[in-house]
């Protein structure tokens, strides 16, 4: 097996991508697990920052590197919350800060369009100077409901109606959400490039 750092403490996250990863003959290990501090995501784009994320945990851990990074653009604030999803309503703040922060800034906007999207951009690296990095993107479409609903998901999903549906991601299992969510798609796509023939080289 060949071990790969996952620039990330979550370890719900970590489960998730093992079962993926297992077959393709990959060993995931989380980077906090190693004693490895996250940096600071100074990225003006998903992509910066989940590629900064993979140089800082595969630079640090001496292996490949696998990060993601995500967020929810609202159409009505300009794309806003974006790359800032998780610290909306300032550092350290809960989902729950940040949920009610964007609610309020759209009912000061009244009558203004809803449509929004997830965004996730998920960077595999071979080193910390890998001159190709693997990037995958997935979007989810989506609106924001007037009034949150569920209590599956984590983040948003409480407010994000998936397009085409009347439930929000809250209220949806957690197997359907990963398998149209803007997450799932990306990883799908990632699991699709590393599959290909020759690419993970031999130990
Ligand atoms: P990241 O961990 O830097 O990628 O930050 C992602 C942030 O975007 C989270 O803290 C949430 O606020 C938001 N987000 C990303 N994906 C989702 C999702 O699937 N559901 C709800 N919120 C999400």
């Amino acid at each position: 097996m060949k071990r790969v750092v996952l620039a990330s403490g979550n370890a719900g996250k970590l489960r998730e991508l093992a079962a993926l990863l297992t077959p393709l003959g990959l060993e995931l290990l989380t980077q906090g697990a190693l004693g490895i501090p996250l940096p600071e995501e100074t990225g003006s784009t998903f992509r910066e920052n989940a590629l900064l994320k993979a140089r800082h945990a595969a630079q640090a851990a001496g292996l490949p590197a696998l990060a993601d990074d995500s967020g929810l653009e609202v159409d009505a604030l300009g794309g806003a919350p974006g790359v800032r999803s998780a610290r909306y309503a300032g550092p350290g703040a809960t989902d729950a800060q940040n949920l009610e922060l964007l609610l309020r800034e759209l009912a000061a906007r009244p009558g203004a369009a809803r449509g929004a999207r997830y965004q996730c951009v998920i960077v595999f690296l071979r080193a910390a100077d890998d001159p190709a990095p693997l990037v995958a993107h997935g979007t989810w479409e989506g609106s924001i409901a007037l009034h949150g609903r569920g209590s599956g998901g984590f983040g948003y999903d409480p407010v994000f109606v998936p397009a085409g549906a009347t439930c929000t991601a809250a209220e949806m299992a957690a197997v359907d959400k990963n398998r149209v969510s803007h997450r799932g798609q990306a990883l799908a796509a990632l699991i699709a490039m590393l599959s290909a023939p020759g690419y993970i080289a031999a130990p």
